[in-house]
């Protein structure tokens, strides 16, 4: 392993204080007249307002100890969008350039938001392959450009631990505080970092608990790629399944409508000030079948990958249309509180023994 020089070990430090570590909210909801809670871990709290924060934070402290990028290089990613925003801030705080490729049909906010980071942007229309494109475009750039890091989020399983040593167990400890234990968990698959990653943490601690993927109903890529098509889920559902999803490891997909998703991440919102994003909505209904399942006293979990800042040029702030399969309008949230971000996982205890020893002296 590299030793990290005391500047960038200061930089890393300073960084996750700001990413991670999440409060763990319960929502009180009832659907059909059922009332229940469900938890979801509020993502939006990290540094730039999404869970790909920790993805980013994760994967290039891996790479400055594997010696596989250097100070000052050149990172290039594809993204979607949320990481490319990640890495964008992340980068610069580590003292690195940082170039993005995505499609060009990414919202607004998401552009200018790179642009706001100074990340070089690259948009790649659907003619020029899309997603898949932009991953061939930046493997392009970084083959040609001496010393270049390429994360490849889609590949890189220091994806999936990012998740596994930190929201897993962060999910762990904030409900064995209150004396529970997950039966289920759900979150949408974009790279499928959280749900293998959490997944993998949490089966090693409760054998029981289920770990479903979910995908946008019109476009359910996971469970029969010919009916691949177009939806409002921003961040989840690629053109492809990403290599580090491993489908046999999880339980059965759950599919959301986009419609309801934009319902119910806009009744988040407007009931009870959650102001999160569209993947969010959906991540909540997926949580609600599952509860459906288990019956009101199950334990699901999920999480709320970003807000609702990026998508106020979408479809999210217009009248959505209700649909006879839709379950947003069976559902009243009532309110919620928030479990407390999680010693066990955050170096404070580390803090506080220094600080005991210094002051022992
Ligand atoms: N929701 C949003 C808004 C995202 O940006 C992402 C990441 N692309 C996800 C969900 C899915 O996360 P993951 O890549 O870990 O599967």
């Amino acid at each position: 392993m590299t030793r990290l020089s005391a500047d960038i070990e200061a930089r890393f430090h300073g960084l996750r204080r700001i990413i991670g570590n999440t409060p763990l909210l319960a929502v009180d909801y009832s659907f059909r007249g059922c009332r229940r809670r469900l938890f979801a871990k509020s993502e939006n709290l990290n540094m730039t307002g999404s869970l790909k924060d920790r993805m980013a934070l994760h994967i290039l402290r891996r790479a400055y100890e594997k010696g596989a990028i250097q100070p000052g290089a050149l990172i290039v990613e594809a993204t979607s969008g949320n990481t490319g925003i990640s890495f964008a801030a992340v980068g610069r705080a580590l003292g690195h350039r940082v170039s993005i490729f995505m499609p060009d049909w990414m919202s607004r906010e998401q552009v200018r938001l790179l642009r706001a980071f100074g990340a070089e942007i690259h948009p790649v229309s659907a003619g020029d392959g899309g997603s898949l494109g932009s991953i061939a475009r930046a493997e392009e750039l970084a083959a040609s450009t001496p010393g270049a890091f390429l994360p490849r989020q889609f590949t890189n399983l220091d994806n999936c631990e990012a998740h596994e040593e930190q929201t897993g167990p962060e999910i762990h400890w904030q409900l064995g505080a209150h004396g529970l234990r997950p039966d289920a968990f759900v979150a949408g698959v974009g790279t499928g970092g959280t749900v293998m990653g959490v997944g993998r943490y949490l089966r090693a601690h409760h054998p029981d608990v289920t770990i479903h993927p979910l995908e946008p109903a019109n476009s359910p890529m996971l469970s029969d790629s010919r009916r691949m098509g177009r939806h409002r889920i921003p961040g989840i559902a690629e053109e492809f399944i990403p290599p580090i999803v491993s489908l046999a490891e999880l339980d059965d997909i759950v599919a959301v409508d986009d419609g309801d998703a934009i319902l119910m991440a806009q009744k988040l919102a407007r009931s009870v000030g959650l102001g999160v994003g569209i993947s969010a909505g959906a991540n909540f209904l997926g949580a609600v079948m599952l509860h459906d399942r288990l019956g009101d006293d199950g334990v699901v979990v999920t999480v709320f990958p970003d807000d609702n800042k990026k998508y106020l040029g979408t479809d999210l702030l217009h009248d959505e249309p209700v649909r006879p399969e839709h379950l947003t309008p069976y559902l009243t949230v009532h309110g919620f509180t928030s479990f407390n971000r999680a010693c066990q996982v955050c170096d404070q205890s580390e803090d506080l023994v220094k600080m005991a020893g210094a002051l022992s002296v």
